[in-house]
């Protein structure tokens, strides 16, 4: 029995093996993307879905198909284990039996960055790594600066200029040098930031330049098909901005299936806005590759904002194509009104998160998504991280009283 059953990252572009001993970001052959790879096999051999009962309810609780060698090195702050909630309201609005919410928004930081960046942290701890940087529209920030803290990691932090304020300060909150980003189209981030590994060596938390922290969201495929009895859902739902949401998950239930803990895989679904979607673009034209697109600052959404995703979004296409997916885009009217949808669940969401209500609804629409399948949207992040989307979706009460019985007995009639 091993704690990890990690083995070795293998890039992308190259097929060039690494040993995870090294502080490596990309591909130092070609710059490809590299992959932690696993023993699946020793896995399948000493591992079996009854054993976690009884351990963490945190993202640890998977230990075995995290890239971290040495439970020491974990920087926790519970993350992960959050709930799934079936849904009691949009659910009969758009007829589906089996609509069901994994509601990151409780997580530590209030997004679900934290179990990315409890893992790459806890990484970057076991490799000696003592700084790192990265980019952020506002939620991963947070996350990194908190986690960077606990861990005392030297965090520099290059939040988009089109982040509210308050993601802005929460990242000064947790403490951490930080630096607001100007920039025309995401490309010239991914390129800074990939520049930055040459020249400096200096390590990442970007996801997919960071080759760990994405590992991460596999967890949601452990989570969900172990809430449903070791089956896995028809669809998965996730808002994408770099896509290491949705390709994290996609990888944790192949790992399953290959295990032979679940018999079927769901169908990935990206959703990104109106006004950028990248990703719908390549997959309503066929492509495995996505070129730049939109604006980002012409959406509501700004966590999955991104005009151009990190080499071409190959994975993330792959993901939905693979999987026999679908990639959508939204507008901000719809996303308002998914929250408000959320809202009437007892849940509240970003606008960024509840993009994948609205996609749901326009799948179910569009004859892709039917009345019995089993549907999981993933609710990445809090609606407190936005509070102006939370004014707009919502018009404050024009009920107005005094403090009197009398008053309050005519408001109630
Ligand atoms: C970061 C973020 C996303 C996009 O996640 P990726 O893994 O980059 O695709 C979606 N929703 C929220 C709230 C986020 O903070
Ligand atoms: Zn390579």
């Amino acid at each position: 029995m091993a704690w990890s059953y990690v083995t070795h990252y293998v890039c992308d572009g190259c097929a060039a093996a690494y040993e995870l001993s090294r502080p490596l970001n990309t591909c130092p052959a070609c710059g490809g993307l590299l992959e932690a790879k696993y023993d699946l096999p020793a896995m399948k051999r000493d591992l079996h879905p009854g054993m976690f009962e009884g351990r963490t309810t945190s993202m640890w609780r998977w230990h075995e198909f995290y890239p971290l060698r040495e439970e020491a090195h974990i920087v926790s702050m519970g993350e992960g284990g959050t709930p799934l909630l079936p849904s009691v309201y949009a659910g009969k609005q758009l007829g589906l039996s089996r609509l069901y919410f994994k509601n990151d928004a409780l997580m530590p930081t209030g997004s679900f960055k934290d179990r990315g960046f409890s893992l790459a942290v806890s990484f970057a701890k076991e490799l000696g790594v003592s700084q790192g940087l990265t980019y952020s529209s506002g939620n991963a920030g947070s996350s990194f600066a908190a986690y960077a803290n606990r861990a005392g990691l030297n965090a520099t932090i290059l939040v988009e200029y089109l982040a509210n304020p308050l993601k802005k300060a929460m990242i000064g909150l947790y403490g951490a040098r930080t630096a607001t980003l100007y920039f025309e189209s995401m490309n010239e981030i991914t390129s800074m930031l990939e520049e930055a590994v040459r020249e400096l060596g200096l390590y990442q938390f970007v996801n997919f330049i960071n080759p760990v922290r994405h590992e991460a969201m596999k967890g949601y495929a452990y989570e969900i098909s172990e809430a449903f009895d070791w089956k896995a859902p028809d669809w998965m739902v996730h808002p994408v901005g770099t896509g290491g949401g949705i390709w994290g998950a996609w990888k944790g239930f192949g790992e399953l299936a290959e295990l032979g803990w679940i018999d079927s895989l769901p169908r990935m679904v990206a959703v990104q806005p109106d006004a950028t979607g990248p990703i719908p673009r390549a997959f309503r034209e066929g492509l495995r590759e996505a070129g730049r697109y939109g604006d980002s600052s012409a959406t509501i959404a700004q966590s999955i904002a991104a005009d151009a995703p990190i080499q071409g979004g190959r994975r993330v296409l792959d993901a939905v194509y693979d999987s026999g997916g679908f990639a959508d885009t939204v507008t901000d009217e719809e996303i308002l009104e998914a929250m408000r949808w959320l809202g009437k669940e007892g849940i509240s969401a970003e606008p960024s998160s509840a993009s994948a209500l609205a996609a749901v609804r326009r799948g179910v629409r569009d004859g892709l998504i039917g009345p019995d399948d089993c549907v999981v949207c993933v609710v990445t992040g809090s609606g407190l991280k936005q509070p102006s989307a939370i004014q707009k979706a919502v018009e404050e009460s024009p009920l107005q009283l005094r403090a009197s019985f009398a008053e309050l007995k005519a408001l109630l009639s």
